[in-house]
């Protein structure tokens, strides 16, 4: 089933312990596409960028099956930069620099051929602009999924609280979760983030893995321990596109499958943290997936 992506298509510069990268391609909106696309051949783009984004690497979106139709391309302007450097746990990072350049007076416009696509993915973006897509579906996708980000809550709550209620599940980490709520429990936040609108809350905890909650169930996917994690950038969002893209592929919103796709999320997202950027990203195969999600398996197998 078709799938229709929101979100930023950018530059980052990323620092961590290992290394530190100039300007890369970055953006929710690339890191979800391009997850995804490992499982659907049917991703639709809605973004911007400015006239210095390379040609070459929206070529390279495209070779993936990735349909930028809808990725507006401003050419006097400037794409949207962010920069982040990461603490030595590699679980926290601070901003650096938010440039919002093209992005700040985004005006996301869907392509007719884009009109009946099934599930939507709202990658991080101004809840504004999150709703607007939404409004400007002539028919409502079987499952919207949203992410958002701190930022949001401190400078635009009551858009986000109305957003919030028209979406499905909500994919945030567990800090976010905390920020939103005021809840301590995880379990506690997910019932209050029910309250706003999402039927589903997904809570992601970086290197602890994943919660899933619904329909009064709940689900723990844990994060595959890595001997080396190098660039966490884009996890939370690959781990969006391999979940949206998983549900697409099958055509389904049951919480079973959804518990599948929060495995397959988590094994696209231990993929991309091997490599600065996207890059980890664009060689994997099939195969490797495949056997990933195996030792996804055994690392929770087990008998009572
Ligand atoms: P993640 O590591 O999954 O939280 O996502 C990192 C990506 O989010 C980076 O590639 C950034 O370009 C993008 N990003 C950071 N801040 C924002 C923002 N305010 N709006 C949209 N995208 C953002």
């Amino acid at each position: 089933m078709s799938l229709l992506v929101v979100g930023s298509v950018a530059f980052d510069a990323i620092e961590t312990p290992f290394g530190k990268t100039d300007k890369i391609v970055g953006g929710a909106a690339s890191y979800i596409t391009l997850s995804a696309s490992y499982f659907t051949k049917s991703v639709n783009l809605v973004a911007v960028v400015g006239g210095d984004f390379p040609k070459a690497d929206i070529a390279l979106m495209q070779s993936k099956g990735i349909n930028t139709e809808g990725l507006q391309i401003k050419e006097n302007e400037k794409s949207f930069f962010w920069s982040g450097k990461y603490r030595n746990d590699m679980n926290s990072r601070d901003t650096l620099v938010t440039e919002l350049n093209v992005l700040g007076t985004f005006d996301p416009l869907i392509p007719d051929s884009y009109q009946n696509c099934e599930f939507l993915m709202l990658g991080n973006l101004a809840p504004a602009v999150q709703q607007t897509v939404v409004n400007r579906l002539k028919k409502r996708p079987k499952l919207v999924v949203m992410d958002t980000m701190n930022f949001w809550m401190d400078v635009a709550w009551d858009d986000l609280m109305k957003t919030l209620k028209l979406v499905d599940v909500l994919s945030i980490n567990d800090e976010e979760a905390r920020q939103l709520t005021k809840e301590y429990s995880l379990r506690k936040a997910a019932k209050k983030i029910h309250e706003m609108g999402p039927k589903y809350v997904i809570i992601k905890k970086g290197e602890h893995g994943a919660l899933l909650f619904g329909e009064g169930k709940m689900f723990a996917a844990p994060a595959l321990p890595l001997e080396e994690v190098f660039d966490p950038t884009g996890a939370g969002d690959t781990f969006a596109g391999g979940f949206i893209g998983y549900l697409a592929k099958k055509n389904s919103t049951n919480f079973e499958d959804m518990k599948q796709a929060l495995i397959y999320g988590s094994t696209l997202a231990s993929f991309c943290v091997e490599k600065f950027g996207w890059e980890r990203l664009l060689t994997l195969t099939d195969k490797e997936v495949q056997e990933r999600v195996q030792e996804f398996v055994k690392l929770t197998k087990f008998e009572v």
